[in-house]
């Protein structure tokens, strides 16, 4: 089988991987401060519900906005992972 031909453009530390992969996303109600930083960062991506965010699909496509949103929070509360090999993706380390 065939990955396919590049749908979606991968996101930095997704690049060489099968473009059909997904990530998970979670963030961690307890850490976020509920600045909005991630909602504004990621339009669509995730809601504040009760003074904190919460990711409106916890299983993506590859999106560079969704990595941008985990590295934008100030206190690291976003991880993105792939779902597959639950291996990190975002935040760096
Ligand atoms: S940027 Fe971080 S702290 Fe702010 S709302 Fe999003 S997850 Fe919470």
């Amino acid at each position: 089988m065939s990955g396919g031909a590049g749908r979606e453009r991968p996101a930095p530390g997704a690049e060489g991987r099968p473009d059909d992969e997904v990530w998970q996303v979670r963030v961690d109600a307890k850490a976020c401060m509920g600045t909005g930083i991630c909602a504004g960062t990621a339009p669509g991506r995730f809601e504040l519900r009760d003074g904190a965010s919460h990711p409106t699909s916890e299983s993506v496509a590859p999106a560079r906005e969704v990595v941008d949103a985990a590295e934008s929070c100030p206190v690291e509360a976003i991880l993105v992972t792939h779902r597959g090999t639950g291996a990190r993706i975002a935040p760096e380390e």
